[in-house]
């Protein structure tokens, strides 16, 4: 890894304070930013507006990398996987979801995973490492310039899932300071509900989400059960779900809104009678939601599919008992690209660098 920081590490005022130690202007950060994230410029030999002296001084203070595109795919229904090379020679995957308004990014936060849930393809690598900030922010540009090229200028990115790869909040400073640049005014300007963090639980750094960007909250819970969710996910067994629930009742929810749970549906395992009844009582029907999500079957996954009669069965009957309760339309599954089934590629054929002013890593 390049011990020199990237200039995507900064949001603007992090920025123009390192500027300003540095000996230089803070005006300048108005015309990076407009350079990186309006124009899309990498290439600082064209940023015009500032000087020859300047940019050099850029040059030897920050990394201007930009990782490869090695590999992409679109399924069926119009979801495109992509297997994202970093210069260490590390991948991680993103996923573009499209629906009929939307264009949902779902971004990966580590190398791998450590929480090792055992319903998914990600948790059986382990954890290799965080990605710093500008390796999250650059998948969004990848993403974006990617979609430019495929289906015209106007279209972009709308929403964020912080689902791919890893445990956002196992990297908390890293994806705290991409949030703030995905919601920069200088820099990305998205909206706080464009933007979706999904957590396994990690009890510690969920007490700490009042120092995070209030952006949407996601939450895996998979079952009410204490015995289940720890075969689901050994990291129950650290933090079961009182200990869970205990932190998230601390979450300031006027900034989260309601909070979402992740529901995977496991034929014979958490769709019973008796789970539907543990979860109503579990759960503050005036601040949850539930999101169901249809187990996808992965080469070796010991878990079953549900069948699809018990998928609305098992979500009317949340919503009849007052739970806000949603199936989540599986999407990707022909390519892996579903929710659980992530897990970097190593030898797939390279496609073209989407068009950016690249400078290749
Ligand atoms: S589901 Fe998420 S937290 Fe669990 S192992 Fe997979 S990537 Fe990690």
């Amino acid at each position: 890894m390049s011990l020199i920081d990237h200039i995507l590490d900064y949001d603007s005022e992090s920025l123009s304070q390192r500027l300003k130690k540095m000996g230089m202007p803070s005006y300048l950060v108005n015309q990076i930013f407009d350079w990186i994230y309006c124009k899309r410029i990498f290439d600082i030999d064209q940023w015009s507006n500032i000087s020859l002296t300047n940019r050099e001084k850029l040059k030897s203070e920050f990394s201007f990398s930009i990782p490869k595109i090695v590999w992409n795919s679109t399924s069926k229904d119009g979801t495109t996987k992509f297997l994202i090379g970093f210069k260490d020679g590390h991948q991680v995957e993103m996923v573009i979801i499209s629906s009929l308004k939307r264009r949902t990014l779902c971004l990966s936060s580590q190398v791998g995973c450590a929480i090792g849930c055992t319903f998914c393809h990600t948790g059986t690598q382990g954890l290799t490492r965080n990605l710093s900030t500008h390796e999250v922010v650059l998948q969004f540009l990848l993403a974006s310039s990617w979609l430019k090229d495929d289906e015209g200028s106007e279209s972009k990115i709308s929403n964020i899932v912080y689902m791919g790869m890893g445990e956002p909040l196992h990297n908390f400073e890293n994806m705290k300071m991409a949030t703030k640049i995905f919601l920069d005014p200088k820099g990305l300007g998205l909206g706080q509900r464009r933007i979706t963090l999904s957590t396994s639980g990690l009890v510690p750094q969920i007490e700490k989400l009042d120092e995070f960007p209030p952006v949407n909250i996601a939450i895996s819970l998979h079952s009410a059960n204490d015995e289940v969710r720890s075969e689901l996910m050994p990291l129950n067994r650290a933090y079961d779900i009182k200990r869970l629930f205990q932190a998230i009742e601390k979450i300031p929810l006027k900034a989260f809104r309601r909070i979402t749970y992740e529901y995977i549906l496991i034929r014979d395992l958490n769709d019973s009678e008796e789970d539907i009844r543990a979860l109503v009582s579990l759960l503050n029907k005036k601040e949850s939601k539930v999101n169901i999500i249809p187990f996808n079957e992965f080469p070796g996954s010991r878990f079953k599919k549900p069948a699809d009669a018990l998928v609305e069965w098992f979500c009317e009957s949340l919503n009849k008992r007052g739970l806000v309760a949603t199936v989540r339309v599986t999407k990707g599954d022909d390519i892996l690209a579903a929710c659980g089934q992530l897990k970097s590629l190593a030898t797939k054929k390279p496609s073209k660098l989407p068009g950016f002013s690249s400078i290749e890593s």
